[in-house]
């Protein structure tokens, strides 16, 4: 069973709505136009309910199958671009200056537009779709705020699955994995007080750079010398703000950076050994330390048996040899996570081919992976709701 024929016809419709968005990228929640156009499809495809307003500006799409069932199975995609210049020629580049759509949620959210649209028209299953398209996965949780609203709740969704384009990996293919596949993200905000001095007579100051640069290297040694080396843990310092000119010692310095894991109890060790060590260095040099810790996205694990489900399909569509089913995982983040921590699922990787990386002033959703991602959710809806 390779690509599903009505959706092979809907493809070039389905890339036409596909570049509509990518000329036209908004932020986070201020998706307003996206979920206004997305929601007006919903309802032109005979959706039988259409919500919006659902963390702020999510929008959802309740399918019935023809049969009535018990079982109700969620699809998400994400709705919003990120802030950069976009560095393409394309015709159907970004209209807005300093926005484009480098993560291919316009191809996400094309592609789930399109299986709403057959599955709306066919209807060969028995209970619920709910088609799920959020705002602001870009660091906003999105995802978080529509659970928040009741999302799953109000719905009464079981299951929900999730999927990504992924750079690197063949057009066709599909790339996957259970348990952890992407890293909880923790941001952390470090100011420092010591005392500004002449810098001829450092003996009367307390130097904050001194004391940012000693606790840049004992962060280090909590991923070389405190997380078990056979498991995963990021400490990056991206900002360190100190000093005016060459000769004063700063009284004040900042330092800010993020911390990436793939299991919870890793999570929780490096967040107390990070509070251990900025606390005691700063004391060691009788600096002041005040730590902003926040926590983000949570560790994405997908769940054992939704998992083989969602390889299992992706292998109809692909065929079994251009399904991985040992993604590595990675240390970049995904707010579906906040998902998958709700009820059981499985979060996917499409191949987008030979693209310039995620994130990238020239990446470009790839077109020809439209028919695959949108046989891969109908046929995903339709097979977990066979009846
Ligand atoms: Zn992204
Ligand atoms: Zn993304």
């Amino acid at each position: 069973m390779p690509i599903v024929n009505r959706v092979a016809d809907m493809h070039p419709e389905i890339t036409a709505w596909r570049r509509d968005l990518h000329a036209h990228p908004e932020l986070l929640y201020e998706v307003h136009r996206t979920a206004a156009s997305v929601a007006e499809k919903l309802k032109h495809f005979g959706c039988d309910e259409v919500v919006t307003g659902i963390g702020r500006t999510g929008v959802v799409g309740v399918i019935r199958g023809r049969k009535a069932g018990e079982r109700v199975v969620g699809l998400r995609a994400d709705m919003d671009a990120l802030p950069i210049e976009e560095a393409t020629e394309l015709p159907y580049k970004s209209t807005v200056p300093g926005k484009m759509h480098a993560c291919g949620h316009d191809g996400h959210t094309a592609m789930l537009l399109g299986a709403a649209k057959y599955l709306a028209e066919t209807r060969n299953f028995a209970g619920t779709a709910v088609v799920i398209f959020q705002p602001a996965e870009e660091g906003g949780a999105g995802a978080h705020a529509m659970i928040k609203d009741g999302l799953l709740d109000r719905f009464g969704i079981q299951q929900v699955f999730g999927m990504h384009n992924g750079p690197g990996l063949p057009v066709g293919q599909f790339a996957i994995r259970p348990g952890p596949l992407m890293a909880s993200t923790d941001t952390i905000v470090i100011d420092l007080e010591g005392k500004g001095a002449h810098a001829g007579w450092p003996h009367r100051g307390v130097d904050t750079i001194l004391v940012g640069a000693q606790i840049v290297n004992q962060l280090q040694t909590i991923v070389a010398r405190n997380v078990d080396p056979l498991e995963a843990a990021v400490i990056s310092i991206c900002v360190f703000r100190a000093g005016e000119t060459e000769n004063v010692i700063p009284q004040h310095a900042q330092l800010r950076g993020t911390v990436r894991t793939l299991k919870s109890e890793v999570r929780t060790l490096v967040e107390d050994r990070v509070r251990a060590v900025v606390e005691g260095t700063a004391r060691l040099y009788g600096a002041k330390a005040n730590l902003t810790y926040t926590t983000g996205y949570p560790v994405l694990v997908n769940e054992e048996r939704q998992t083989a489900f969602a390889a299992e399909i992706a292998a109809e569509i692909a065929g079994r040899d251009k399904v991985h089913l040992d993604a590595p995982p990675i240390m970049g983040a995904e707010d579906f996570a906040y998902m998958l921590q709700q009820r059981p699922g499985a979060f996917i990787w499409i191949g987008n081919g030979n693209s310039a990386g995620l994130h990238h002033p020239a990446y470009d959703f790839n077109d020809e992976a439209i028919p695959v991602g949108t046989s891969y959710w109908v046929r995903l809806a339709e097979t977990a709701l066979a009846g």
